[in-house]
This record gives structure tokens, C-alpha cells and sequence, in this order.
């Protein structure tokens, strides 16, 4: 921006031009005070990710490192709230939050809004590439009629799906999780995340959770710490568990045939809390596990790799500065 405080000012009296000038000069000044000190904060803020290519399906782990004190850190990712906590000092913030495996490739802006220590509030914008995910298609082909569920079975699928929603919409304003997410059991996976099956050629469904072998009575275990919001039998899921770890990220376990904690439990990462079986519609015993976060459904495989922070330890994220 130019001021006028180099024009010649004819016709103007001494007095009318020093007056202007001052009030330029005044403009000057606010603009130092108003924007310089901004862009300096906001750069104050580093953003960095894991895994370093997000893509549709991952859950994601982003931390901020301030080089002041940040009193709270709010972002807004693809429609979503995430609540960051920090774990050492207050230097350094975490949020774990994900991509939908149903997201559209794309850059997508994670908007931060810092609360300074001193009150200030600090605005930064990072873009995040969305890559797509490379998962398997499934080709079946099926008798044209399906067999459609009756009127009573219909009305318990409703009323169920009630029942899964109030448990979806349960509230842990902190991270019950610490540290790394563990696979629910050590077998091998029958069938990866995010498969689209189509029937008959048409897109019918897409595989939202992550399949494990499991002879029936096989124990499983929480993949961490949170507490038991679902521990019941369901038409589709059979005998079900889901974990809320807080702030919205849920695991869940289903087709046991048998559950070991109850609605309200909390839970250790790694305690036995059921029983593999094939309960519910399942074409065989196998564990489906499931991750979600918020609405969206994330990869599970991802999610065991990911290396999360001890809390309230100090931090030991390995997020790679960028
Ligand atoms: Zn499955």
C-alpha cells in the first residue's frame, strides 16, 4: 500500500499538511500493529502429520509445535471439530482425527485457531493433500431378488439403529487412548478395510472395517484405553462392542459369542473384554474390528501403525516436522 506522505500537498496551509501527514503516518502504524505481529504469530505455529500421505481411509494424527505458550488450540478439518491436547509443556499439540474411506481426493485445508497464553488469538491455515485409497474391489454376483428382512426384523433394525446412535453420540471431552493402538488380536487378516463389493455390477458396499481370522472362543482385547458405550447383541453385528477413547474416537468389535464387559466398564488397552465368534450376519467366525471417528470410518491397519503420544506423559511423538 502507498501513503501519501510523498505527494506534494498544493493548496494546501502548513498546518492542513502536517495534519495529514501525521494522520498518515498514524495509518502506518496501525497497519504495524495490525498485521506485521499477526503473520509473525501465525508462523509461530508449525503443523506436521502422520502418515506423511494421507489418503481416503487414514486416520491421521496432526501436532502443532508453538514457539510460545498456547493456552488452547481448536481446528476445523473436512467439516469436522477437532479439540487438540497437548502432552508436554504446552509446546506441543496433538490431534488425532481422520479421512472418511469415502472422501473425495483432493487438498483440503485443516484451519487452526490457537488461544495464546497472553490471550491473543492466532489464525493458521495448512493444505493437506487427500491422496485416494488403494483398496480392493470385490465382483459377486448375486440372485436379483435379494431377500429382503420382514416387517418385525426391519423394526428391530431401526430400533437398533437408534440404540448405535445415542452410543455414537456419547461424550469424553479428553483422550481416553495413551499411547499406540493394539491389533484386537494377532491373527492374520482375512479381509482388509475399505473393499468395494460390487453386486452385479453395481457399487454395493464398501468393507468399513478390517476382518481377522478367529476360531470361535478366541479372546480379544481392547486396541486401548476408553469405556464400554455398546456391550449388546444386534441383528447385523451379532454380539457387539464399541470403545469410546474420547473426543469422538471409537473401536468396534462384533460377531463375538461372548461379551465380557458391560455398558459404563472402563477399559485397560489390551484386557480381554469378549470372545470371538460368528454372531450376527457373518458367513463364518472372524473378527470384524472397526475404527470411527466422528462419522467417518478409517482404517484399522493404519491406525495400529500409527505412533500416538503417551498421555499426560511428555510427548514422544515421531510426527515429522515439515
Ligand atoms: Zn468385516
Amino acid at each position: 500500500m502507498s501513503l501519501p506522505i510523498h505527494q506534494t500537498l498544493p493548496g494546501l496551509c502548513l498546518y492542513r499538511k502536517i495534519s495529514l501527514l501525521l494522520r498518515s503516518l498514524g495509518a502506518l502504524a496501525m497497519l504495524l500493529a495490525v498485521g506485521i505481529p499477526t503473520a509473525a504469530s501465525s508462523k509461530s505455529l508449525v503443523v506436521s502429520w502422520l502418515p506423511d500421505t494421507v489418503a481416503a481411509g487414514s486416520p491421521c494424527l496432526f501436532r502443532v509445535d508453538a514457539a510460545g505458550s498456547i493456552g488452547s488450540l481448536r481446528g476445523d478439518w473436512m467439516g469436522h471439530q477437532i479439540t487438540f491436547f497437548s502432552s508436554s509443556g504446552h509446546h506441543a499439540w496433538y490431534g488425532l482425527a481422520g479421512v472418511d474411506v469415502e472422501a473425495k481426493p483432493g487438498s483440503y485445508k485443516l484451519s487452526l485457531e490457537a488461544t495464546l497464553a497472553n490471550g491473543a488469538v492466532v489464525h493458521k491455515q495448512q493444505i493437506i493433500v487427500v491422496h485416494i485409497g488403494h483398496y480392493k474391489t470385490e465382483k459377486l454376483t448375486v440372485p436379483e431378488k435379494f431377500v429382503q428382512p420382514d416387517a418385525e426384523t426391519l423394526r428391530r433394525i431401526e430400533d437398533e439403529k437408534k440404540i448405535k446412535d445415542a452410543a455414537f453420540s456419547h461424550e469424553i471431552a479428553e483422550p481416553e487412548w495413551s499411547g499406540k493402538f493394539i491389533p484386537p488380536i494377532d491373527t492374520a487378516v482375512s479381509e482388509g478395510f475399505g473393499t468395494r463389493r460390487t453386486f452385479n455390477g453395481k457399487l454395493a458396499s464398501v468393507h468399513r472395517g478390517l476382518d481377522y481370522h478367529a476360531k470361535p472362543g478366541s479372546p480379544i482385547r481392547a486396541a486401548n484405553s476408553g469405556e464400554v458405550v455398546l456391550a449388546r447383541e444386534l441383528f447385523y453385528e451379532g454380539n457387539c462392542i464399541i470403545i469410546d477413547h474420547g473426543q469422538q474416537f471409537y473401536t468396534l468389535y462384533m460377531h463375538l459369542s461372548h461379551l465380557e464387559v458391560s455398558e459404563g466398564d472402563n477399559v485397560e488397552k489390551g484386557q480381554e473384554i469378549g470372545l470371538s465368534g460368528a454372531t450376527g450376519r457373518a458367513t463364518g467366525p472372524h473378527l470384524h474390528t472397526a475404527v470411527r471417528w466422528q462419522g467417518a470410518y478409517l482404517d484399522p491397519a493404519q491406525l495400529w501403525l500409527l505412533p500416538l503420544p503417551q498421555l499426560p506423559s511428555t510427548g514422544q511423538s515421531q510426527a515429522n516436522s515439515r
